[in-house]
């Protein structure tokens, strides 16, 4: 199963990502944890780097090198989950080009969707605890007392707005091209982890 998971900052992706790739066993491929750790090891050039720490997106060129490269490892042979990637249409056509290679091409694409108001709410209530790494929802999830809380500035309510904008016109321009190949899935992603995960599930091809 080659499936591409998309949805904007906050709706649970991450988590998502994990239960479906443990429960179909493919790993699950970032193009953003990769390129955090190539600069980490010392292994990306500065101004890509720099690019990054702006909130930019690189090249379509670097990503689909990086792309190109770990999808012929022997892991992805009977299939992943891409995560942050294609992010543009030139990526989503590059990745295309790829997979024709291996005789493949991606089945299924799952856009999780979560309205920008709720969004918002989550991130402005959200805290972590530093200590502990846990996060809380101050109305929904409230930290027990005594809890060191922090409130990551990407939380903070203009950026959030700006990211989530940004991931709206991302996805106007890659979703039409998975639609029109009848391989776009929407689901809601609205409600607890177990529900969201069941909707998710529910979409894929029988095993
Ligand atoms: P992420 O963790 O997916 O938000 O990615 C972190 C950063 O890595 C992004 O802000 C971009 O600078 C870069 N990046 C990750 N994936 C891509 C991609 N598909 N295309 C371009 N840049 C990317």
């Amino acid at each position: 199963m080659r499936l591409v998971l998309v949805g904007p900052p906050g709706a649970g992706k991450g988590t998502q990502a994990e239960i479906l790739c443990e429960r179909i066993n493919i790993p699950q491929i970032s193009t953003g944890e990769m390129l955090r750790a190539a600069q980490a090891a010392g292994e990306l050039p500065e101004h890509l780097g720099r690019q990054m720490s702006e909130g930019g997106l690189l090249p379509d060129e670097v990503v689909l090198e990086l792309i190109g490269k770990r999808l012929t490892e022997a892991d992805c042979r009977s299939g992943f989950l891409l995560d942050g990637f294609p992010r543009t249409e030139t990526q989503a056509t590059g990745l295309d080009r790829i997979l024709e290679k291996q005789g493949a091409a991606i089945d299924l694409v799952v856009a999780l969707e979560v309205p920008a108001e709720r969004l918002i709410e989550r991130a402005v209530y959200r805290r972590a605890d530093k200590r502990t790494g846990k996060i809380y929802h101050l109305k929904s999830n409230p930290p027990p007392a005594g809890a060191e809380l922090e409130h990551r500035s990407d939380d903070h309510e203009d950026v959030v707005r700006q990211r989530i904008e940004n991931y709206a016109a991302m996805t106007a321009e890659l979703l039409p091209f998975y639609e029109k190949r009848g391989v776009l899935r929407r689901v809601d992603g609205v409600g607890d982890v177990q529900a969201v995960a069941e909707r998710v599930r529910a979409v894929l091809p029988p095993a």
